[in-house]
């Protein structure tokens, strides 16, 4: 059998600790064999960025700015615990964030559905992915402990000096205030970011605030949102056979409960924050969650939703065997190869990339899992297997259907 051909390369970025170590054997066991692979390489491993000063990060980020489509293993962000492990100059940012910022990006979060893991909610039927605006709002406040009754303001003064004031509360005694932000730009971004998002999975797409109270500040979302819709993607989702439904932030949750799933939750900052951890905790397990960074000019970098294992990685250095979930980490290869494909006109290669995606949701189904699973998985599992055989189980039924 010929090797599927690539035309563009993907940008490859390589992390830490137990994902590192079930990043080659993913390529070499469920890739390499099928497809003519072409990436370029940066390695975001802890030591690396360490000795480039993280510069690495920055152009992995360029990198996929020029080629459109990166593919992430999960990394250290380093806290005081790993400047000492690692030996570190200091402690660098989040390499997501800093890619995040880069890219101007938006990260979608979407669940792995297995019909013998049950979500929480019986309607469930199909992934509901969440889009969190990562942006301002209470995340990047201004906070005020008021020791007493007085007067409180907020007031804006533009470059040329003019005031405007309102009144928050005249406290008749101690309380909080508050004073938080959020711009046009950003939020004209995070739509943009949704609405790609949902074309590039082809679902409908929710957006909910509460702008019947916030008259002004929420209001602003839902103004931008509808008419980044109108302008730039009406036709495209028509086209497409999708839509956008806008409706309360209450009004989304109750629904959200009744539905089948299978659209987009686009959340402002908060109610990403609480709501994407509902509905990942509602779908199972965080090994089985996709995760795409979308950037409103058209870039995407997949990744899984986990970290690097610690725990696991651990184990795997005493020796011990591991039994490490890597179907994150697959969906990450078979999102951006789906991806490469669709940009580079290859359908075999998204053909390939459906193969795979469809050969892990059946051995999960046939019973054979790691442990995580495992433990809530029904029926049982008939086999659970460690980190490696789940991969040569996969490989030995994808060389079967392909
Ligand atoms: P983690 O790597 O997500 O793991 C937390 C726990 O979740 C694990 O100990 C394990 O539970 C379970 N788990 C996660 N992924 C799993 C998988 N694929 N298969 C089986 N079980 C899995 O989070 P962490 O241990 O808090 O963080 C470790 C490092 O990852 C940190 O240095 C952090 O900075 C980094 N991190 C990176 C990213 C990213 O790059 N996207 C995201 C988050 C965290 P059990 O131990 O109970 O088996
Ligand atoms: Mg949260």
């Amino acid at each position: 059998m010929s090797k599927i051909q690539m035309t563009t390369p993907l940008i490859e970025l390589d992390g830490d600790e137990m994902t590192r170590v079930l990043w080659p054997i993913i390529k070499e066991k469920l890739i390499e064999p099928f497809v003519d692979l072409k990436t370029e390489y940066y390695d975001l491993g802890m030591k690396h960025r360490d000795d480039t000063d993280d510069q690495v990060t920055i152009d992995a980020a360029n990198a996929i700015k020029k080629y459109g489509v990166g593919v992430k293993n999960a990394t250290i962000t380093p806290n005081q615990e790993r400047v000492e492990e690692y030996d570190l100059k200091k402690q660098w940012k989040s390499p997501n964030g800093t890619i995040r910022a880069m890219l101007d990006g938006t990260v979608f979060r979407k669940p792995i559905l297995v019909n013998n893991i049950k979500p929480a909610v019986k309607s469930w039927k199909k992934p509901i992915a969440v889009g969190r605006h990562a942006y301002g709002d209470v995340y990047r406040n201004a906070e005020i402990k008021a020791e007493s009754g007085g007067k409180a303001e907020i007031v804006f003064t533009d470059h040329n000096g003019n005031e405007t004031r309102e009144t928050i509360m005249e406290l008749e005694g101690p309380g909080v205030i508050q004073g938080m932000h959020n711009t046009d730009e950003s939020i004209t971004n995070f739509a943009k970011a949704c609405f790609e998002y949902c074309l590039s999975e082809n679902i409908d797409c929710w957006f909910a605030t509460k702008d019947t109270i916030s008259k002004i500040y929420d209001q602003t979302f839902k103004i931008i949102f509808e008419k980044v819709f109108e302008t730039e993607y009406k036709d495209k989702f028509d086209s497409a056979g999708i839509s956008f439904f806008y409706t309360l932030i209450d009004d989304v949750v109750a629904r959200m409960m009744k539905t089948e799933g299978g659209m987009l939750w686009a959340c402002k900052n908060y109610d990403g924050d609480v709501m994407s951890d509902m509905v990942a905790s509602a779908f199972g397990s965080l090994a089985m969650m996709s995760s795409v960074l979308v950037s409103p000019y058209g870039y995407f970098e997949y990744e899984a939703a986990h970290g690097t294992v610690q725990r696991h990685y651990y184990k795997h250095l005493k020796g011990e065997k591991t039994s490490t979930n890597a179907v994150a980490l697959i969906f990450a290869w078979t999102g951006a190869l789906k991806k490469r494909g669709e940009l580079d006109g290859l359908p075999d290669l998204s053909d390939f990339a459906d193969k795979l995606e469809t050969v892990i949701i059946d051995t999960i189904e046939d019973g054979f899992m790691t442990g995580d699973l495992a433990a809530i998985c029904n029926p049982p599992a008939k086999e659970v297997l460690d980190s490696t055989q789940f991969l040569d189980e996969l490989a030995k039924r994808l060389e079967k259907v392909l």
